[in-house]
């Protein structure tokens, strides 16, 4: 097993004993205290050694030659699994079915993975557009910045960026065109002079929209952006 891999095994067993009791989600067998009961965690797919920066796949967990060729506009990225079966059902359940018990535990691994979430001074989750946030009634990236910044006290932002610009899903595009897709997307009214910040997301796919946040954040002052992320899509 790979060094992440078992950090994060170590990370996701800490912390199932802080949840409330319930059966395992993936399963339906008895869980304890935890979403997931232990077979099922200790299966959900680790990412293996990465680029500091981007989280995809470099043998020697060296910056990856994309991130050499075009430095990206964040400055670490931090993410918990792949976004692979079962984790891809467990986001999709927090984000489209409320379950919101796991926002609580994917901001615990998150925690335990970044060992100090006070590492960094602010933490701003990736802001949904108005009229999503309308439509699903909650921001799941808001609510797993809550959970991660409750315990460690660090200053939550849940304003700090906006979403000044619908966009459509990154997926969905060809590769050229997501940089203009997302520009001028958001906007950043704190003043964040010589801050470190975090952003929190669920999933991470080409990076993209979190390089376009991350210069918003730096343009505010922000000396420093990290992504913490539950899940990186593998291209
Ligand atoms: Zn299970
Ligand atoms: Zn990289």
């Amino acid at each position: 097993m790979s060094m992440n891999g078992s950090r994060l095994l170590n990370c996701c067993t800490r912390v199932v004993r802080a949840a409330l009791p319930q059966d395992c989600l993936l399963c339906g067998a008895a869980s304890d205290d935890a979403p997931l009961c232990g077979p099922c965690r200790d299966e959900l797919p680790a990412l293996a050694r990465a680029c500091p920066l981007c989280a995809m796949p470099s043998p020697l967990g060296e910056i990856c030659g994309t991130c050499l060729r075009h430095p990206p506009q964040f400055d670490l990225t931090v993410a918990a699994w792949r976004y692979a079966y079962p984790v891809d059902r467990l986001v999709q359940a927090l984000k489209f079915h409320g379950r919101l018990a796991l926002a609580s535990f994917f901001a615990d691994v998150l925690a335990c993975l970044v060992e100090r979430a006070d590492i960094v001074d602010v933490v701003i989750p990736m802001p949904l557009h108005p009229a999503r946030l309308t439509e699903r009634g909650f921001n799941q990236a808001a609510e797993i910045a809550r959970h991660l910044t409750r315990k460690s006290g660090t200053r939550l932002a849940l304003q700090g960026a906006t979403r000044i610009r619908r966009t459509l899903p990154q997926v969905h595009l060809p590769f050229h065109e997501r940089a203009r897709n997302v520009r001028g997307a958001f906007a950043c009214t704190l003043d964040l002079t010589g801050a470190r910040v975090a952003v929190v997301d669920d999933v991470m796919t080409t990076g993209t929209t979190l390089g376009e946040l991350a210069k918003v954040l730096k343009r505010a002052g922000a000396a420093r952006v990290e992504n913490w992320i539950v899940a990186r899509t593998l291209e």
